[in-house]
């Protein structure tokens, strides 16, 4: 039986944090979900100096972005008096001293907490690294606390994981020296030992660890970037874990039926920019009509004056060979959707020769307004423009219609006008 698991998620805000720390969010929730269990947001703001709200704020609005709900939220340093609690009855137990220090620089005590340590070899057996042994001897009395008020990080996360109920810990392989010492506090104080699982490093494509040195955004920028918050996901996702078959692209229900733990690798995980854009990509195919009209008219507002019918032609256009959301923005920036609302200039050495231009709108004539889509426009043009010559036909007819050197076809720009305004466009370049 797996009742009753709790994950969390335990970020430090001491800086904007990236998919690399994201990744145990998502292994945790995933985890968490696929058993019933909690998975719970604990901020661990024990460096008082380092810690800034903006920071805290920032985990939130990732989290949200990326849909990960949590069941519970703890601040670490909330819980200071049972930090406190838990060093006097350490001290009371002879599990902990007080020990007079000699300061060598400055900030130094003379006065800490540490830890009795028994000295022994201590095994844990991690979900996805097997069995790890460690002899405690070599880490001798190490301080638990500056102050009965200052504890440092290991006390904290013990006392923590064990008062919230935390029955998994999962986290990123650079805590795995942390564990030896953070059991034998655990023991100390009694609490029962979670079950490991140290996750392989998010890589740098170099295979140097992934910082923000070596190019790792903040979530909220790839956000920022156009990013799909299911694209981040998933892409998190398989960061050290595949489903064993060649399948890749994954909602979050269906990650959190197929996840598993066991199954996490222990080589580092390569965070790979290119592989992030086809996710992306993949999961903008993935997008109904409907949402990607609503992301094209929320980024170009412009569009919005488009009716559905004309909407219904555009928008896929507009989503062929775009990566990323953010090529919307360039979208509107560049106003290269202007002239569908606003008859554009033409430059006469663009539109080049119109001698079949009069013949096309007759064509076009035999089609009714209510009938004007782009299958039956191309079928009334087809057979004349191959006879005459494609391009002698058609780029005409596209440059008067927008101005411009690239645009979708003649056939889809002339459908989004309609019969008027494609008639108007076409007359009025007419020798
Ligand atoms: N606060 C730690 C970090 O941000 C995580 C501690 C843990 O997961 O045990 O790296």
């Amino acid at each position: 039986m797996k009742a009753n698991i709790v994950t969390r998620f335990a970020p430090s805000p001491t800086g904007l944090l990236h998919a690399g720390n994201y990744r145990t969010a998502v292994f945790s929730y995933l985890f968490a979900r696929q058993n019933g269990g909690k998975f719970i947001l604990r901020i661990e703001d024990t460096d008082r100096e380092r810690s800034k709200p903006e920071y805290e704020a920032n985990i939130l609005e990732s989290l949200a972005w990326l849909g990960l709900d949590f069941d519970e939220k703890y601040r670490q340093s909330e819980n200071a008096p049972v930090h406190r609690e838990y060093l006097e009855k350490m001290i009371a137990s002879g599990h902990a001293y007080i020990s007079k220090e000699t300061p060598v620089k400055e900030g130094d005590r003379s006065e800490v907490i540490r830890f009795k340590n028994p000295n022994k070899v201590v095994t844990f057996s991690d979900l996805i690294r097997g069995e790890i042994s460690f002899d405690t001897t070599e880490l001798k009395d190490f301080v638990i606390a500056k102050s009965l008020d200052e504890p440092v990080f290991h006390l904290a996360v013990v006392v923590d994981d064990f008062t919230e109920g935390m029955t998994h810990i999962i986290r990123g392989e650079d805590h795995i020296s942390n564990t030896p010492r953070q059991i034998l506090i655990q023991e100390a104080i009694g609490a029962p030992r979670p079950i490991y699982a140290h996750l392989p490093l998010v890589l740098a494509p170099d295979r140097s660890k992934l910082s923000k040195r070596k190019g790792a955004l903040a979530l909220t920028e790839y956000r920022d970037r156009g990013y799909l918050p299911q694209t981040l996901l998933n892409f998190m996702a398989m960061l050290g874990w595949n489903p064993g078959t060649e399948e890749e692209v994954f909602t979050l229900d269906q990650l959190i039926e197929k996840f598993d733990l066991a199954k996490v690798q222990k080589s580092g995980a390569i965070f790979n920019d290119e592989k992030l854009l086809w996710y992306n990509r993949e999961h903008l195919k993935k997008l109904s009509l409907s949402e990607l009209t609503n992301i094209a008219t929320e980024r170009i507002p412009d569009l919005a004056q488009l009716n559905s019918n004309q909407l219904k032609i555009l928008v896929p256009v507009i989503f062929e060979r775009l990566s990323t959301l953010a090529e919307l923005d360039e979208m509107r920036e560049g106003g290269e959707w202007d002239y569908l609302f606003t008859a554009p200039a033409v430059s006469k050495e663009l539109l080049g020769e119109t001698k079949y231009l009069a013949e096309t709108i007759a064509l076009l004539e035999n089609i009714s307004a209510d009938k004007f889509v782009p299958e039956k426009i191309k079928d009334a043009i087809w057979d004349f423009a191959t006879e005459k010559g494609r391009k002698e036909v058609l780029w005409p007819m596209r440059v008067a219609l927008t101005g411009k050197e690239k645009s979708p076809d003649p056939f889809t720009v002339a459908a989004i006008l309609g019969k008027e305004e494609t008639k108007t466009r076409l007359l009025a370049k007419l020798d």
